[in-house]
């Protein structure tokens, strides 16, 4: 009986030592100066289950790749207070992808380099008359299918860009969380974050 008593004690010592250790390990890198506890959850929270934005702000993609905030409204229907304005034009995404183009184009003007915004946000009716006038992507057109469309997340932006920004993309799009995603369509860029 002593003995398993014994043994069960040092199973919760070998236990408790393993859970400081993991502690300390956590805190180098999530701990900053001033941090307070608070500070520490939900930094934790976002490391476990999501995303961190330009803003620091954590967000969580479902499995289709959609933000979970903007899912229930639909695609094309999201409200505009549900969106963020880019920069100061009239163009709005979902807010990461606002902040991250919006960094991006300032950093590609730092070198030299000019990118335009075309089109961001897409709601469904746009979408339909996109569908009319260019028509479905599958047939050959330059649309997608109404209501299945990137840009109806807010999650996708077409840019003006000369041969030299269509380059600087190239080689740097994705560090902003951009990728050049549809074959003939070189101005489309689809907003991917990398998940934490
Ligand atoms: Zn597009």
């Amino acid at each position: 009986m002593n003995s398993r008593i014994a043994d069960i004690q040092s199973r919760m010592i070998a236990l408790q030592t393993q859970q400081a250790a993991k502690t300390a390990q956590a805190q180098p890198a999530t701990a900053q100066p001033g941090a307070a506890g608070d500070d520490f959850a939900a930094k934790l929270q976002e490391a476990m289950s999501g995303t961190t934005g330009a803003a620091g702000r954590s967000y969580t993609l479902n499995s289709k790749g959609i933000p979970t905030e903007l899912a229930a409204y639909g695609n094309g229907k999201i409200p505009a207070n549900a969106l963020e304005q880019v920069g100061n034009t009239r163009h709005k995404l979902w807010a990461p992808a606002a902040q991250d183009l919006n960094r991006m184009i300032a950093d590609a003007k730092r070198d030299g380099v000019t990118i335009g915004i075309t089109d961001s946000y897409r709601p469904y009716e746009e979408q339909v008359d996109l569908a009319r006038r260019k028509g479905l992507y599958s047939q050959g057109g330059l649309a997608a299918k109404p209501g299945t469309s990137e840009h109806g997340w807010g999650m996708a932006t077409d840019l003006d860009l000369d041969a030299k920004a269509q380059a600087w993309m190239r080689k740097n799009a994705d560090r902003y969380g951009f990728v050049e995603n549809v074959p003939r369509e070189p101005w489309h860029w689809a907003y991917k974050p990398k998940t934490a």
